[in-house]
């Protein structure tokens, strides 16, 4: 019989992993900024995702910039868990579309659609000119897992961004199922984002009744943000690139593990999580118009608008269908959520699919 070998402990074991850049690369950047990646060619980055991911590529061309198919395109995240979700998506998608004046491609997360569902996007794609692709994640064994629906869902939204989507992707503008959008998101599209990896809109502070239900403006909250914005989930967009340089996934990540410990904290998860890491990864602050929400938004600044979002009201926890017939109504809206709503089911029917 051998000697054995005491166990000393059942945690994983750091390795520090030591690297020196070749001779004559000293000067070269590992991850340059994407702007410097477009000229120069030149950074690790860029070379392995144009040799590994790119389809077109000029051949003499010393600034090597890659085109490809997707570019052109508006891409908007989003996803859906259950009927009425699925049945907010269809419009949301609906909406998007009718106003955006270049093709829109929506990357959706496959885990929780009904084949019900992808069978109604891939009519309605042929029908109103959109393209729909879908995207997969498993949650990693690794990363602190939720048990509630909702929260896995949250999770979703905000922790993967980085590798949900394929390297040719440069941006996305995420967009939650319950949102109706009257305006052209190309130009949310164009917004310069001022070297920021991702933007979303500040909370509405114009509506009197419910300001005191905003958690952010008193003790812990006021105290961490230091002047700084509580932003609004809803709706958001990522510049793909420098959110993948700028490791801006393992930094969520990581705060997300840290806070998660504690459940009683990230109680809003995914619209937390990015308000707290702000001191780390600063959050561009969209103009208020691109997010209106009843429950925080007065009356008076609904006119301007530019997207609408169900969310809800804990005044009165009005349920989100009766709140779509009631808000997106009226002489403001071209289409009344009620005709969004029975133009889809027309076109479901016409189809031969049932989704009632
Ligand atoms: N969501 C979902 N299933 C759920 C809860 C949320 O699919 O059970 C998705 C959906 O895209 C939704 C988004 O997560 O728009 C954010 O949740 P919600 O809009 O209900 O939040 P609220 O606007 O009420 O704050
Ligand atoms: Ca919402």
């Amino acid at each position: 019989m051998g000697l054995s070998t005491p166990v000393l402990g059942f945690g994983d074991q750091t390795h520090r992993l030591i690297v020196v850049k070749r001779r004559g690369m000293e000067s070269y950047s590992l991850l340059d900024a994407p702007d410097d990646t477009m000229q120069q060619g030149q950074g690790l980055w860029n070379k392995l995702s144009s040799g590994l991911f790119g389809k077109q590529k000029s051949s003499s061309s010393s600034s090597s910039v890659v085109k490809h198919e997707d570019d052109d395109k508006i891409h908007v995240f989003s996803l859906a868990s259950g009927h009425m979700y699925e049945r907010l998506l269809r419009i949301m998608m609906l909406s998007v579309s009718r106003q955006a004046s270049r093709p829109v491609k929506f990357w959706l997360l496959e885990n929780y659609l009904s084949p019900a569902f992808k069978a109604m996007a891939a009519v309605m794609s042929a029908r109103f000119g959109f393209e729909v692709a879908y995207v997969t994640y498993k949650w990693p064994h690794w990363l602190r897992h939720q048990t509630q629906q909702q929260r896995i869902i949250w999770g979703y939204k905000i922790l993967f961004l980085d590798v949900l989507f394929p390297l040719h992707l440069k941006k996305v503008i995420y967009v939650d199922a319950d949102q109706v959008v009257r305006a052209d998101i190309a130009e949310l599209w164009d917004m310069d984002l001022q070297g920021h990896a991702y933007a979303y809109t500040p909370f509405c502070a114009s509506r009197e009744e419910t300001l005191g239900f905003q958690f952010w403006r008193q003790g812990y909250w006021k105290d961490h943000l230091q002047g700084r914005p509580y932003h609004i989930s809803a709706l958001y967009v990522v510049d793909l690139q420098r959110f993948r340089q700028q490791t801006v996934g393992d930094q969520l990540r990581a705060t997300y593990d840290q806070l998660s410990r504690d459940p009683n904290s990230l109680a809003n998860l995914d619209q937390d999580l990015p308000n707290y890491t702000q001191h780390a990864v600063p959050i561009f602050s969209l103009p208020q118009e691109w997010l209106w929400c009843e429950t925080w938004c007065s009356e008076d600044s609904k006119s301007k608008a530019k997207t609408i979002d169900l969310c809800n009201n804990p005044l009165h926890k009005e349920p989100k269908l009766d709140m779509a017939r009631r808000v997106i109504s009226g002489k403001l809206f071209n289409h009344s959520w009620v005709q969004l709503d029975s133009e889809i089911r027309d076109v479901a029917t016409a189809a031969g699919l049932l989704h009632e």
